[in-house]
């Protein structure tokens, strides 16, 4: 538990405000403490140089001269805690009156030190500080005094720096209680702003939690601040994904179990004649020829439609896992040539037009394009009368090349591509598809509510295989009817 407190977001802002706040507090400490220390050292050492100069030149020119009335005075001139000492040129220290509150020995500086003072041009005073006794520091100042005529002396004033230290020290202990109160204060104010912030956040995990299958609908609602909302956001748009990815799943498992209630629905009718014939021929029929020779010619259409059935079953289910093209590159003007005779043959007494305005090669797997061809003529032939039916297949390269039509008939023009393609009609005067069955004709085991299909051998994924397979090619397949008067359906093919 104490674990997942220190690994929490709340936990890390907080301590990371804090430890901000903690370094500016210590900075600004720093800061104050230097600034302070110089100010007062600096003044300190001015103190000091006032002092002496408030003496006149003539008294230390007495004092300098062993005058003993002059060093007696000097106690209403001088505080009681400062040290006085003279220094003359060969750099010997000569005590002249002791800090009254630290009777200690007079701070005594390196000759060379002294010597830097008397050097002419040099500056006339120097202040600095020394560690003296016990290590306590000690403020010194040297002034030049007397003239050349004369002699030239060093006054040195001392005095010990502990009160001004102890200021310093009362001020930095005042300013760490302050800090201390800061940082109380800061860690109150961060967990107050920290949880107000973090709330809106809380409330979306929960809402998140909450979500499961059923409630995928449900989305997050706007959020106050930039950040949050387009967190909310983007979880708002993988909602909406989810959930079309769901409903598709289930749309493609309902499908699937209507697809195979239908693939088994259509290889039971074979099966179930299969089986009818062969109990009449148990039951007596094989003796007598001509009823046999009925039977075995109704079982061998019945197991060419099984065959027929499971051939594009096979064809459909090889498609939708990987569709396997052997592409060429090919004349569809050629190929519906080489066709014309099997339609021809196919047709019976229907007439058969072809139009053909070669729109030059395209790459394509010859063999499925000759399946499309044929499905679509067998449908046509399937669903115009044998006597006064007419087709006629088209072949162009764009919609300006297509035969005039029966204004009817003609296509929607926003289905028409706008790249060049190939384009590929066929178009019967047959009974048309009634609205209701349109947009479904491509669907797997439809079959139009009147269709003579099943009577006609159809098993209803004529078109379902030509979709694939077009699309296999990156094409399209369209279809117009208008019923009673004919179909156009229409392939779309990428040049
Ligand atoms: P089937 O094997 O039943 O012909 P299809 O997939 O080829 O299956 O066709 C599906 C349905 O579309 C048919 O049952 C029929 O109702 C309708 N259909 C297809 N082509 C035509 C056409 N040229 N004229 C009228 N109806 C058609």
């Amino acid at each position: 538990m104490a674990w997942k407190v220190l690994r929490s977001f709340r936990f890390k802002l907080l301590s990371g405000s804090l430890l901000l706040l903690s370094l500016l507090l210590l900075a600004m400490g720093l800061f104050e403490y230097t600034v302070m220390q110089g100010y007062l050292n600096r003044s300190a050492a001015t103190n000091l140089k006032d002092q002496i100069r408030a003496i006149s030149p003539q008294v230390w020119d007495q004092i300098a001269a062993g005058s003993p009335t002059a060093q007696s005075s000097l106690p209403k001139l001088l505080g009681p805690d400062v040290a006085l000492a003279l220094v003359n040129p060969a750099g010997m220290l000569q005590p002249i009156r002791r800090d009254e509150h630290h009777p200690h020995p007079i701070p005594s500086l390196s000759s060379e030190q002294y010597q830097v003072l008397f050097a002419p041009g040099s500056k006339p005073d120097w202040s600095g500080i020394t560690l003296g006794e016990n290590g306590q520091r000690e403020m010194v100042v040297l002034l030049r005094l007397g003239s050349p005529e004369k002699a030239v002396y060093l006054v040195q004033a001392s005095t010990f720096l502990k009160p001004t230290e102890d200021i310093l020290h009362e001020s930095l202990a005042v300013y760490g209680l302050g800090a201390l109160a800061t940082l109380l204060l800061g860690v109150l104010t961060f967990r107050f702003l920290i949880r107000r912030l973090l709330a809106p956040l809380s409330g979306m995990v929960q809402s998140l939690e909450k979500m499961d299958a059923g409630t995928l609908q449900d989305r997050l609602p706007p959020q106050k601040t930039d950040e949050l909302n387009s967190l909310a956001h983007s979880f708002n748009s993988l909602l909406t994904r989810l959930e079309t990815a769901f409903v598709r799943e289930k749309e493609a498992q309902q499908a699937l179990r209507r697809f195979v209630a239908d693939a088994s629905h259509e290889l039971r009718t074979p099966l179930t004649a299969l089986h009818g014939f062969l109990e009449v021929l148990l039951l007596g029929a094989v003796e007598n020829p001509e009823q046999r020779h009925s039977a075995l010619q109704s079982m061998h259409m019945e197991s060419e439609r099984l065959i027929k059935l499971v051939n594009d079953l096979l064809l459909l289910a090889r498609f939708d896992r990987e569709p396997t093209l052997i592409r060429e590159k090919a004349s569809m003007a050629d190929l519906l040539k080489t066709m014309e005779p099997e339609l021809r043959l196919l047709a019976g007494k229907r007439s058969v037009k072809l139009d053909i305005h070669d729109p030059g090669f395209i790459s394509c797997d010859k063999r499925h394009l000759k399946q499309v061809i044929l499905n679509l003529f067998q449908n046509a032939i399937h669903y115009t009368d044998p006597l006064t039916g007419s087709i006629t297949l088209v072949l162009a390269k764009s919609e300006a090349e297509l035969l005039p039509s029966n204004s009817d008939l003609r296509l929607a023009k926003s289905d028409l591509p706008r790249a060049p393609v190939l384009l590929l009609e066929v178009r019967d005067n047959g009974c048309g598809i009634s609205p209701e069955d349109l947009p479904h004709v491509f669907e797997r085991f439809f079959r139009g509510e009147k269709s003579r299909s099943r009577e006609q051998g159809g098993t209803g994924l004529g078109l379902a295989i030509v979709r694939s397979l077009v699309e296999a090619h990156h094409g399209r397949v369209s279809v117009h009817s208008v019923l009673g008067e004919g179909t156009v359906f229409r392939v779309e093919l990428p040049l």
